[in-house]
């Protein structure tokens, strides 16, 4: 489903987001592994002549990072993650584990995934910019949580930085059970809206939303610190 001119949306249980640039599309996340031979084929029926050149990672959570070996093997893109998150996909460390139900039910999916370390090729910074996207180092929610901001069209992607209602009106707060730092997570998502005037909000869960700047005012009167 088209988002913008340049963006498609692969909607599931994690949202996947192809970007594309005059002689290369982009991925931001794949979703489970399950997910890749969709990708594939939306990538293969409407780019044939535009390479998958990178993957982002937002973050090192399974349910995002399922599908790069599949889509590896392939197209041999460059992953690009931030550098305090890369241990955690190259498996060099284990991802700090969090109290309660999330905190079980991501060692769970960690278990049955069971990935394999996947390199990252390009270990990135805030304020960087790579293929036209800029890096905001987010943390929270993982460490290294990142969210990017397209420098052309100015669509942000914003990974588990917040959340959104089923139909994309309403901006929710990061999930408490699934953030390592729950107080910086929100910190987090305040800051990233408060900072930046996007076109458009692309969660990695929920539905984007087309028109934010009612649903940014909204967040932010309801959570920012008066
Ligand atoms: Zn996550
Ligand atoms: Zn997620």
């Amino acid at each position: 489903m088209k988002i913008l001119d340049n963006i498609f949306l692969i909607p599931s249980s994690v949202n996947c987001y192809i970007i594309e640039r005059k002689q290369e599309c982009i991925l931001v996340d794949t979703g489970m592994s399950k997910k890749a031979s969709g990708i594939i084929k939306i990538i293969n029926s409407n780019f044939p002549d535009k390479p998958l050149k990178a993957i982002f990672v937002t973050h090192s959570h399974q349910d995002h990072i399922g599908g790069i070996e599949t889509l590896r093997k392939l197209y041999k893109p460059s992953i690009v993650a931030h550098e305090e998150e890369s241990p955690y996909i190259e498996k060099t460390k284990e991802l700090p584990s969090f109290k309660g139900l999330g905190g079980i039910m991501i060692k769970i999916l960690d278990k049955l995934m069971n990935l394999p370390s996947l390199k990252v090729n390009q270990k990135v910074k805030d304020n960087e910019v790579v293929h036209g996207l800029k890096i905001l180092h987010l943390p929270g929610h993982t460490p290294g949580t990142i969210a990017l901001l397209d420098i052309e069209n100015q669509a942000l992607f914003c990974g588990d930085i917040i959340n959104s209602d089923k139909k994309g009106e309403i901006i929710l707060p990061p999930k408490m059970r699934f953030a390592l730092d729950f107080e910086q997570a929100l910190e987090s998502s305040i800051k990233m809206l408060d900072e930046s005037s996007p076109s458009v909000v692309l969660p990695g869960h929920g539905y984007p939303i087309l028109e934010p700047e009612e649903a940014i005012e909204a967040y932010l009167d309801e959570y920012k610190p008066k």
